[in-house]
């Protein structure tokens, strides 16, 4: 059964199983149905006379809910997840899942799609379902959660704000009052510094939460870290000792968002421990690419991370995750060369992206969506993807299983499709105000990371760009 046979037979053809096993969690402590949630309502009782913060679980009130005050056990089927579970099972959308049916429309293998597929081999659909009470209410057994213990992190990517990383606040100070565009000052605001609605970047001390967290431990299938930096974390740690104390460790996958750059010894000891550990670097380009994006990361350390990676025993799997934005599609085809002539021995291997790079899209901030480059830089990406598709297909010739992959050539082109899907670029005025002062702020440069790139923009760039960055305007 393909996987979406296997979503849309089940139960109904907009059933997801993540609200049946699932809580996300935000840097600030706010809960969401998973991390790909749109910023959008999700029903009666996270609407947007509500406050119109989208996709975050809401009480009766219209507040966010928030581990900082609020208990997972309670929020686990509170209004807003009853609504959703009872939506999926009537076959319609909730409008906080839009974005998996945008990218289902586009052939994109979507998070409902390819998580529903996994847990569907791990837990019984229809017991989840039978156990559903009329109203949505299920039993308090949550399988899977995502963790984010935090913002505290070491980097400050271009695509990262302070809510995602402590890294970023300094940089945010000197960049926020110099921005002159509107649509850019949305993007960059950093509501009430983290603190709107009760919410904390310390939310995770609150006892509810550690005391609910580990009476779950005994159902607990997957255990998914991202952050901030889940290996800078020391109640990360925390957790999996506890998980190893109560003896439940080795029913337990764990999943990490990482970016590499510090994997200390003591967590490959404890991950022995462990089911499985599904390790997703996050890696954006390589060399100096990855250093501007992944900022201010050293290339050096990322790839003796990514060595020490590969020799790790086999319950220890190591994919790369590239978030895919307007700053490296172009070069996508040199990345996943630079990839093949790495001889990596499990690092993707085959099938994982289809033995090439695991990639996901950057939907915010807008101006780094690669929707809002104009269509001239869109065309001439799209002719190098064309031609480098040409050459993994003779490089690959002969090989069906790979051809036929929904990682491989197929992402690819689904890639390039959803960059034309939407015609943004009257917003690339906000990428080059954006990339000019943090290039002004950082004393990196566009133009000599990425010279050929910067060829292809420099047509399209407007003054604004320059005066700000200080060169001679063309
Ligand atoms: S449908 Fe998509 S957005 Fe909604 S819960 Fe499932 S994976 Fe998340």
């Amino acid at each position: 059964m393909s996987e979406k046979e296997v979503v849309n037979n089940k139960i109904s053809k907009t059933f997801c199983i993540l609200p049946w096993i699932h809580v996300s969690t935000k840097t600030n402590g706010e809960m969401r149905l998973c991390c790909t949630t749109s910023a959008s309502s999700a029903g009666k009782s996270n609407d947007k006379k509500f406050g119109g913060k989208l996709g975050v679980f809401r009480s009766d009130t219209g507040s966010p809910l928030n581990l900082a005050s609020a208990g997972l056990l309670k929020s686990w089927n509170s209004d807003y997840m009853k609504t959703v579970r009872s939506q999926m099972l009537k076959g319609e959308i909730p409008s906080s899942c839009q974005k998996c049916f945008k990218e289902e429309a586009s052939g994109v293998n979507s998070k409902r799609i390819w998580e529903t597929e996994y847990w569907s081999r791990q837990v019984s659909i229809n017991d989840l379902v039978a156990n559903t009470k009329e109203d949505g209410a299920v039993p308090e057994k949550i399988q899977y959660m995502d963790l984010r213990f935090g913002h505290l992190c070491n980097l400050k990517c271009t695509m990262c704000s302070p809510h995602d990383s402590s890294s970023w606040i300094k940089d945010w100070k000197t960049i926020n009052p110099q921005i002159k565009n509107d649509h850019l000052q949305g993007i960059m605001s950093w509501d009430n510094e983290g603190r709107a609605d009760g919410a904390s970047y310390e939310w995770y001390k609150n006892p509810e939460f550690w005391s609910d967290l580990l009476s779950q431990i005994p159902h607990m299938q997957q255990l998914y870290f991202a952050g901030g930096e889940p290996l800078i974390l020391k109640e990360h740690f925390e957790l999996l000792e506890e998980c190893i104390r109560q003896g439940y460790a080795k029913n337990i996958t764990l999943r990490y968002n990482s970016n590499g750059t510090y994997i200390p010894e003591k967590v490959l000891t404890l991950w022995q421990k462990f089911k499985y550990v599904r390790f997703g670097f996050s890696l954006d380009s390589f060399g100096a690419m990855n250093s501007y994006i992944r900022y201010p990361s050293k290339w050096a350390d990322i790839e003796k991370n990514l060595r020490a990676l590969d020799n790790t025993p086999s319950n220890i799997e190591v994919t790369m995750a590239c978030a895919v934005q307007a700053l490296n599609m172009y070069y996508l085809p040199e990345f996943i060369q630079w990839k093949l002539s790495q001889d990596f021995k499990k690092i993707n291997a085959y099938p994982h992206g289809a033995g090439l790079i695991n990639f996901h899209f950057v939907y915010h901030p807008a101006n780094l969506n690669v929707k809002m480059l104009p269509t001239p830089v869109k065309d001439a990406i799209h002719d190098k993807m064309e031609k480098f598709i040409v050459w993994l297909e003779e490089r690959f010739a002969g090989n069906k299983e790979f051809l036929k992959n929904n990682y491989g050539v197929k992402r690819l082109r689904s890639m390039v499709k959803f960059m034309y899907s939407e015609d943004w670029s009257n917003r690339f005025c906000e990428f080059q105000e954006y990339i000019a002062l943090l290039d002004k702020t950082r004393g990196t440069s566009l133009e000599e990371t990425f010279p050929e790139f910067y060829e292809v923009l420099r047509p399209h760039m407007d003054k604004a760009y320059f005066s700000v960055r200080g060169d001679t305007e063309i």
